[in-house]
């Protein structure tokens, strides 16, 4: 449902752990969308941890809180729906409460970054109010789980971004937090 053919995300996932041994990856999407693709594929997996921040109610239409994986995937998938408007502070504190602890107990080996920045507050698809300076302290938390627990290992995929000049800005300060990681 998304706009894509192959689901670049879980193609990595499932390379990290066959190819490379990394038996725990966790998936960090923070598109406006809801990743119901990924969340599908990996919905019954114990090796996979998908977190997932999604403007809701929006396109397209998945990932209520109560969506949290099923079978011996109970509990691993974790979304945390977002009300229109909300915007940086609203973020960080939702990654240091939800993400953080979530991953410091899954513990990754490979992480995996949906990396859609259309929840910056110029994009025309979306009602979110991040700006780049937020991206940049998304990327931090991140960055510091993949540091204690897998020495740094971070795959991050260009996802949305709707407005060219805000989408530049934010992929800028991303990639500079990870340079300074
Ligand atoms: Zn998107």
């Amino acid at each position: 449902m998304g706009f894509c053919f192959f689901n670049n995300v879980a193609i990595a996932a499932r390379y990290g752990q066959r190819r490379h041994g990394l038996q725990r990856v966790l998936i960090v999407d923070w598109d406006v969308h809801h990743g119901n693709g990924t969340q599908q594929a990996f919905y019954d997996d114990p090796s996979v941890l998908f977190f997932s921040t999604h403007q809701f109610p929006h396109y397209p239409g998945t990932g209520r809180a109560t969506e949290c994986g099923e079978g011996a995937g109970a509990g691993l998938t974790v979304n945390v729906p977002m009300s229109p408007g909300q915007g940086d502070e609203d973020y960080r504190e939702v990654f240091e409460r939800v993400l953080v602890p979530a991953a410091d107990r899954f513990k990754p080996d490979f992480v995996v970054i949906s990396a859609g920045f259309d929840a910056h507050r110029d994009d025309p698809l979306a009602g979110m109010a991040l700006t780049e300076e937020g991206y940049a302290s998304l990327s931090r938390i991140v960055l510091a789980i993949a540091n204690r627990h897998c020495r740094g290992r971070v795959l991050s995929c260009l996802e949305g971004g709707y407005h060219l000049q805000a989408l530049a800005a934010s992929v800028e300060r991303h990639l500079l937090a990870m340079v300074e990681a």
